[in-house]
């Protein structure tokens, strides 16, 4: 694979967008940040308008000095350049039935995340562009690192070139939104998507998989579980930890670690072949849960609706009521009791 090729502002041209007006359907997380971040950048108050339901969202766009439509069947009709920035999951249906009828055979949709475009799920007309931005970090980091004037890292991608300009127009709405100023990735609605569910289905799972299974064998020779939580999380030594592999990187910030540290972690690591770990995590991307091929999002649609029942017959409540079980879930539970009880004494 050739390396990506990285964005920045001096190739982003922003008389390809020059004159369009501008709808966020959204003002959450991302949609108030990005809005902010536009504005910010030069466009016209005027030029921008934020579509949603009339709630707390409109209530915060209106304070904040933005025009908010309700009906978004007249949002849709006004959009140049339409940001898709309400949750992944209600997505298709709110696109696909109050949206698509009414927007411009021109228009460019915008994406944060690849995964209803990687699945087809969004019906799109030929003509139209489909491009991505997706910024790595929440909302308010995307708004705060702007306003700090360093920008924040995100993917940007064309997912469907349907004026011939795609392209352009992506760069310069990445640069508006502040995403080209430390550099924008090329990447694509499938290469976000894969790593996105990977690291949902695969990396994590590992992760809590072996702090679950160390708790219960430090556990086994006798360490408290007071002890245990405060060495292995409470402390937040590993937030320390990959802040510091952010800043310096992965394996230079070992170096901040005592040398019997450096020696156990360096030596450790290279003595695991990681080929059982490997099989498991190739299985995952392309066998069992199936990211690539799509059967995952078959499965995952047939259930999505019971995420939002109350009770046992949400499959989210069952997972927690496991996971709180297990021998690390109870001892946690106890120790956050036993301090909570300690700190209303002293106060
Ligand atoms: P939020 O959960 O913050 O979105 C809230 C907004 O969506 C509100 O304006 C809300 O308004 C609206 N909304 C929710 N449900 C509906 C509905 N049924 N109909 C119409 N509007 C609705 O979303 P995020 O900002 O977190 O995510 C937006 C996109 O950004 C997603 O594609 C996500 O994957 C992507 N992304 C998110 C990141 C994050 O950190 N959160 C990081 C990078 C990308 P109301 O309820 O009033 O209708």
């Amino acid at each position: 694979m050739p390396a990506a090729k990285i964005y920045y502002d001096s190739d982003a041209d922003l008389s390809a967008v020059e004159g369009k007006h501008y709808v966020f359907l959204g003002f959450g997380n991302q949609g108030a940040a990005q809005a902010q971040n536009l504005r910010d950048s030069g466009i016209p108050n005027d030029k921008i308008l934020i579509a949603n339901r009339e709630d707390h969202y409109a209530e915060d766009a209106k304070s904040k000095g933005f025009t908010v439509e309700h009906d978004f069947s007249k949002a849709a009709a006004v959009a140049d350049v339409l940001f898709l920035l309400i949750p992944d999951q209600v997505q298709p249906r709110v696109f696909n039935t109050q949206f698509a009828p009414n927007l411009k055979e021109s228009v460019t949709i915008v994406i944060a995340s690849g995964y209803n475009v990687f699945y087809k799920l969004l019906n799109f007309s030929p003509k139209q562009d489909v491009v991505m931005a997706a910024p790595r970090m929440i909302g308010s980091s995307v708004r705060t690192l702007y306003v700090k004037g360093s920008g924040f890292p995100c993917f940007v991608s064309v997912e469907q070139d349907g004026t011939g300009n795609a392209h352009a127009i992506s760069l310069a709405i990445a640069r508006l939104i502040g995403a080209t100023k430390t550099g924008a990735i090329a990447s694509s609605a499938r290469e976000e998507t894969a790593m996105d569910l990977f690291a949902e289905q695969a990396l994590w799972p590992t992760i809590i998989m072996a702090f679950r299974e160390a708790f219960s064998v430090l556990k086994e020779a006798g360490c408290s579980d007071e002890a245990l939580v405060y060495e292995m999380w409470m402390s937040r030594e590993p937030a320390e930890i990959f802040e510091r592999a952010a800043d310096e990187g992965f394996i230079e910030q070992l170096k901040h670690h005592s040398p019997t540290s450096q020696f156990g972690q360096l030596s450790g690591a290279l003595s695991l072949d990681g080929k059982s770990t490997k099989e498991w995590f190739q299985h995952i991307l392309h066998n069992q849960a199936c990211v690539l091929n799509g059967k995952f999002c078959k499965e995952f649609s047939k259930i999505e609706d019971d995420l939002e029942k109350e009770g046992p017959e949400n499959p989210l409540n069952e997972l927690y009521r496991r996971s709180e079980a297990s021998e690390l879930g109870q001892a946690e539970k106890r120790v956050r009791q036993r301090l909570a009880e300690s700190a209303a004494k002293s106060s």
